[in-house]
């Protein structure tokens, strides 16, 4: 296992703006990081600059202490494990495991030892004898994880490994892989586009923008602190909901009403300029079933909803509102930045499952001023 250290990496494909943009990330001995953003933002480049399949530009790439720019993919000992996981569907389970030490021309003794030993951690012992097209889902992609191990590769590198799966199929591997990887404690770098998989599988996850690392943060930190509005937009479903806000003293004035934020937060921000107020769904309640102790951490508003969705133990209410223009075209650019999410002119609001509020009511809405963030409208960063 090795730590991989990117130092202002940089990739241009001929005279184009570069696909990867000075990124710097360092991902630690057993990691599991995660390389997240739409379509385009560079993340396959960048790993495939790891594996070497792709020239560097400029900077480095370190793996352990040797820097490996310029060294062949086999000379890196790292382990791909792809989509369609690149299983030989002649060989049996046995020899799909055996095969990257045939190849380096290894005694049956330790073919044996190693294979068995793989399939033990596992779980396929009792499945060597199979042929892969005979095997789940998830089964094959234990034997394509298995074919890493026997190889004693320093990382794992995943590129969108579950993006031709169905949504079930996609929890369960899903969950599959985190567990492996917290057993086996390889340091592992995996490229996707979908952030629940970012979320729930990466100790650390490193959000990219076309070529531009915006944020390398635990999942946790990227959800309740978002450095801008992209990372913000982009973490989180529902997503967050983006207002037009205007502080004054210790008040914030959205197109509902005005909320009251704490003196530090308020401190943070210029007074009367106009901002973009963001607030998760999941932060808003119906104000006739807050929490007593809650109540006073937030403020309560009048507004008309226009439409209730139940879920069973939650309901979302969404409430119409008019963005001022500026706001309108930062959020016109958000949308395009995220590669096709729908912009919203309504708001989001996330109801308890004991909430009577329905479709037309003029209806009492609580929001958490703690957990507001204000972003400048220019630069989209988070000044809270
Ligand atoms: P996706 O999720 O769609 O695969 P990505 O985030 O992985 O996207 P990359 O595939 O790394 O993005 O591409 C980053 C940018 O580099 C894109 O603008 C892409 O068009 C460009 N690009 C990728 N490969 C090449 C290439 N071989 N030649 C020229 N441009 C390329």
């Amino acid at each position: 296992m090795a730590a991989i250290t990117m130092k202002n990496i940089v990739k241009k494909y001929g005279d184009g703006f570069p696909a990867v943009n000075d990124v710097s990330i360092d991902v630690q001995d057993g990691e599991f990081m995660i390389l997240v953003g739409p379509s385009g933002c560079g993340k396959s480049t960048l790993l495939r600059m790891i594996v070497g399949l792709e020239d560097i530009t400029d900077g480095d790439m370190v793996i352990g202490e040797r820097k490996v720019n310029d060294l062949a993919p086999r000379d890196r000992n790292l382990a791909m494990v792809f989509q369609n996981y690149a299983l030989y569907p002649h060989l049996s389970v046995y020899e799909n495991i055996a095969f990257p030490l045939r190849l380096a021309g290894a005694s049956d003794s330790e073919v044996d030892e190693k294979v068995r030993a793989a399939s033990k951690t596992l779980e396929l012992d009792e499945h060597l004898e199979r042929k892969p097209g005979n095997l789940s889902g998830g089964q094959r992609q234990r034997v394509a994880m298995g074919r890493a191990i026997v190889r004693d590769a320093d990382a794992f590198l995943f590129d969108e490994p579950l993006s031709n799966l169905d949504a079930k199929l996609r929890g369960q591997m899903r969950t599959e892989i985190a567990r492996l990887q917290k057993r086996l404690g390889i340091t592992t770098v995996y490229v996707t586009h979908d952030q629940t998989e970012a979320m729930t599988l990466g100790d650390r996850v490193a959000v990219l923008k076309r070529g531009v690392l915006q944020q390398l943060a635990s999942p946790r930190e990227l959800y309740t602190n978002p450095g801008n509005l992209f990372v913000a937009g982009f973490i989180g479903s529902p997503p967050m909901n983006f207002l037009p806000a205007t502080v004054r003293g210790t008040s914030v004035e959205l197109p509902f009403g005005s909320v009251k934020i704490p003196q530090e937060k308020a401190a943070m921000v210029p007074e009367g300029k106009l901002l973009i107020a963001g607030i998760r769904p999941e932060h808003f309640e119906d104000a006739s079933v807050v929490d007593e102790g809650k109540r006073g951490h937030g403020s309560t508003f009048t507004t008309r909803v226009d439409v209730v969705e139940w879920l069973g133990n939650e309901a979302y209410a969404y409430i119409p509102f008019e963005a001022d223009d500026a706001v309108k075209e930062q959020l016109t650019q958000l949308e395009r930045d995220l590669d096709g999410e729908a912009m919203r002119n309504q708001l989001v609001v996330s109801l308890d499952g004991a909430s009577r509020i329905a479709e037309g009511d003029e209806a009492e809405i609580w929001v958490d001023a703690r957990q507001m963030h204000l972003f400048d409208p220019e630069t989209g960063d988070n000044l809270t």
